[in-house]
């Protein structure tokens, strides 16, 4: 039986016209969208279905969150305010701390803020792959896992130390990119980044992920040291060196990007490497913002990630959308960089062809899997209705989000969820595994 969105006041499509349409339906067959138009016309063709009324909303395509680590949620508000050094050896306290309990409340968490605030898919960067997996499905999310990859970290006085073996690594992310490799739940390379992996390592990883033609992604460039230690042990920066070994290519995704040079930012737009542009996390743990609107200016594709709750501590894309463009502008002092049809692009149809899924998401179009967000329009700061584009940009929470719809399954209909998730246990348990966590950490 199909669904009818029904006269819903406006629909932005995102497809290549851009198209808005004003009080259309939308048909969903299973997992697709196969109709959309004037009520009574698609009525006729489709027959009876169950109509779901959309009078006073406003869709478009469910948004694309392109980084994040599931499992900080538990975290969120554990570490504030710090320099970023003493943040990640906290975090990595922290983590080493976490059971699998606590990894798995942290990822409801976060998948469940998603969902309510509109993220229909989102690329994820954890380790514990089969469990992130396994809430995904429970909760119906869109998941790209990037399976993590560690194996080196920095020793005092700028030295390397080898903890695992290259080879070991890319087999273990290997195993989950044979077994989750559908277009719900897609594992991908993640190795987490310069230093903590090591050159050898991204250099087998890029060499694997040609030959099983899959994506990868990284952190690059999110601080000055970074690129300063790889030019100081190797006489290359950071993205250099990734230049050097053969790294780069359009499969690839580079999280952060915060200090690149001129030079490198043709080199990405050369090997059409894309930048995930994380600016809440960048600005909050005082890293600096990402030179995007420059990025964009040379061809380099760009998305955004909302990254962990612990660096965030938001998981709203409505809210990073506006930040993203916001913070662009007071940069660079021009009200005219990043305007808001831009950025809703980044997170929706640029974000799927980021991640080669052009041809099923990022649009509401006939043919691509119903992956649709629902805004409730009764509500005065929403008028005039002129320019929609700005006001979805400038102008609205995820808390607005009123009904969520992934691959043709509805999940959140009129702030109502509909799959079997007890928010409130979920709180509860997550406030009683943080107080263990808590005890651990100031033992
Ligand atoms: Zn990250």
């Amino acid at each position: 039986m199909v669904i009818y969105l029904r006269n819903i006041k406006r629909v932005i499509t995102m497809n290549s016209r851009r198209d808005i349409l004003k009080d259309a339906t939308i048909v969903i067959d299973g997992e697709n969208i196969v109709d959309l138009g004037e009520y009574k016309t698609v009525r006729r063709k489709w027959g009876r279905g169950l109509i779901v009324d959309c009078s006073g909303k406003v869709a478009l395509p469910g948004l694309i969150d392109l980084h994040g680590h599931s499992t900080q949620a538990f975290l969120r508000g554990l570490f504030e305010d710090k320099p970023l050094p003493s943040w990640l050896a906290y975090m990595h306290r922290a983590r080493e701390l976490m059971d699998d309990d606590m990894r798995r409340l942290g990822v409801e968490l976060t998948f469940l803020e998603k969902l309510l605030s509109g993220t229909t898919t989102t690329v994820d960067m954890e380790r514990c792959a089969d469990i992130v997996f396994e809430v995904a499905e429970k909760y119906g999310i869109r998941l790209i896992e990037a399976v993590v990859l560690v194996d080196s970290q920095e020793l005092p006085y700028s030295g390397l130390e080898r903890i695992s073996g290259v080879e070991s690594e890319v087999n273990f992310a290997k195993k989950f990119i044979k077994k989750y490799n559908s277009d719900m739940h897609r594992a991908i390379f993640g190795p987490l980044g310069f230093p903590a992996s090591s050159f050898d390592l991204l250099k087998r990883v890029s060499e694997e992920a040609r030959e099983l033609k899959t994506l990868v992604q990284t952190h690059c460039a999110e601080w000055m040291v970074n690129p300063s230690l790889s030019a100081k042990i190797y006489g290359l920066r950071e993205l250099e060196k990734l230049e050097e070994i053969g790294f780069l290519g359009p499969n690839v995704m580079l999280v952060h990007s915060v200090y690149l040079t001129d030079y490198e930012i043709m080199a990405l737009a050369k090997y059409q490497s894309s930048v995930v542009y994380c600016p809440s996390s960048n600005a909050k743990l005082g890293n600096g913002i990402a030179r995007i609107p420059e990025m964009l200016a040379r061809g380099v594709p760009v998305g955004i990630g909302t990254d962990g709750a612990a660096s965030n501590n938001s998981q709203d894309m409505f809210t990073e959308m506006k930040i993203a463009s916001l913070i662009q502008k007071a940069r660079l002092k021009d009200s005219t960089v990043m305007p808001a049809e831009r950025v809703l692009e980044m997170a929706t149809i640029k974000a799927a062809e980021i991640i080669k899924m052009r041809d099923k998401i990022g649009s509401i179009e006939v043919g691509k899997k119903a992956d649709i967000v629902l805004l409730d329009w009764r509500n005065p700061s929403k008028v005039p209705l002129e320019n929609i584009v700005s006001h979805i940009v400038y102008n609205t929470s995820g808390a607005e989000v009123d009904t969520v719809i992934v691959n043709g399954k509805i999940l959140l209909e009129n702030r109502r969820l509909r799959i079997p998730v007890d928010i409130d246990e979920l709180c509860r348990r997550v406030e009683e595994k943080y107080h263990i966590l808590v005890e651990k950490l100031n033992q």
